[in-house]
């Protein structure tokens, strides 16, 4: 099964993907992740996208999903992935679905991870990444409310949107996503827990 994480920065995607990634057993494919290696890693993308991520803008749709399409068509990614952190508008939510298309496959779930934007201030502060300065988390902020958002109804209309209250411990977060993907009967059941697998 493929899902999606939205949530305003700072919400706990990153703690609760890695939850579910072991839980699901998939890849994570995390697109701050990976073009933060990309940066390190000198790439062209790394290159390009750079000077994006420092301000906190969003990096040139094309960019980050012919990343991601890459990742997609790798072996690991035929039993399911989790995408975090993208899609990030409208055009990246297009790009995805195509993407999935071509290899006969299509979004099963999307998860919409909410709380008080205290909630987000105070992990947020906790982290010191370079992005996380008061300018740059005013332009993300903006940029998911703008941008991001949005998507929400676009997957409330297909009918594939759990949203799930992000506040609480991260284990108390994380029952309320597994009771969400139960609620999916069977189109989405973890592998450990399929009879005979
Ligand atoms: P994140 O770790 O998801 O908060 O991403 C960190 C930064 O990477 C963002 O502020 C953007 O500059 C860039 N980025 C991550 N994912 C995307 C995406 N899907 N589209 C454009 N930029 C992205």
């Amino acid at each position: 099964m493929r899902l999606i994480f939205i949530g305003p920065p700072g919400a706990g995607k990153g703690t609760q993907s890695a939850k579910l990634v072991e839980y699901l057993r998939i890849p994570h494919l995390s697109t701050g992740d990976m073009l933060r290696q990309a940066v390190r890693d000198k790439t062209d993308a790394g290159r390009h996208a750079e000077s994006f991520m420092d301000k906190g803008d969003l990096v040139p749709d094309d960019v980050v999903m012919d990343m991601v399409r890459e990742r997609l068509e790798r072996p690991d990614c035929r039993a399911g992935a989790l995408l975090d952190g993208v899609p990030r508008n409208q055009r990246q939510a297009d790009l995805l679905d195509e993407a999935l298309a071509r290899s006969g496959m299509r979004l099963d779930v999307a998860l919409e991870l909410r709380g008080p934007d205290a909630v987000g201030g105070r992990r947020r502060a906790g982290r010191g990444r370079g992005d996380d300065q008061p300018g740059g988390i005013k332009t993300r902020l903006e940029s998911y409310w703008r941008q991001t958002r949005p998507l929400l109804d676009y997957y409330q209309d297909r009918g594939i949107l759990h949203r799930i209250d992000g506040q609480g411990t991260p284990d108390e977060v994380f029952e309320r996503i597994k009771v969400a993907l139960r609620s999916e009967r069977g189109e989405v059941s973890p592998r450990c827990e399929t009879p005979g697998s």
